[in-house]
């Protein structure tokens, strides 16, 4: 089967608007761990599921073990935590989180999914990590931010 080239592809993918969300789970010490993902999408709504596809790294480690992971969706003014939670640390400061009984939420997340691992699919270079939906919250006015093209947006432009 013919493939196109990665970069045919990067480029045609990266055509489809997401926003940007921070996968959260905790270490084997007990410390929280993140990283931005973009392939987040709901599955089903009842019972609520949704599904990432994550690349091998520290934060699936950390999820195939706890069995537990959160989504977080960034703010529109969450561009820099995207790029630090994408491996290059920028923020002047640690990232701030809020307690609930879950997974880790950050602090300003404009929705918030708890979730319990219920599949991990390997394919490819990534595995989709399908999870059900314990518990979810959400801000009724805030704005997302928006990835499309490989560049951050905002609604308005
Ligand atoms: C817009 C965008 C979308 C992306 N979408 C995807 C996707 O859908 N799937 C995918 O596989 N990759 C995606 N990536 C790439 C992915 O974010 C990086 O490859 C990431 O580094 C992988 O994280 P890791 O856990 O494997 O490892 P690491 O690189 O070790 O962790 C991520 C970074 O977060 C920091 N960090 C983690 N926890 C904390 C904490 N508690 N406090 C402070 N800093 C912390 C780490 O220091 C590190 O810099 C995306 C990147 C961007 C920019």
């Amino acid at each position: 089967m013919e493939h196109p080239e990665p970069s045919q592809f990067r480029q045609a993918v990266s055509r489809f608007t997401t926003g940007v969300t921070v996968v959260t789970t905790v270490d084997g010490a007990g410390k929280r761990i993140g990283m931005t993902a973009n392939s987040f999408t709901s599955v089903s709504l009842a019972p609520p599921t949704v599904l990432i596809s994550i690349k091998a790294g520290r934060t699936l480690e950390a999820i195939r073990s706890t069995g537990k992971f959160a989504v977080n969706i960034l703010p529109a003014f969450g561009k820099d935590l995207s790029i630090h939670f994408a491996g290059r640390p920028s923020l002047g400061s640690a990232p701030e989180f809020e307690p609930t009984g879950g997974m880790p939420k950050l602090l300003h997340a404009i929705a918030y999914f708890d979730c319990k691992a219920m599949r991990f699919v390997t394919v490819a270079d990534h595995t989709v990590l399908i999870g059900a939906v314990c518990a979810c919250t959400h801000e009724d006015e805030a704005e997302p931010l928006v990835f499309f093209s490989s560049r951050y947006h905002s609604l308005a432009n």
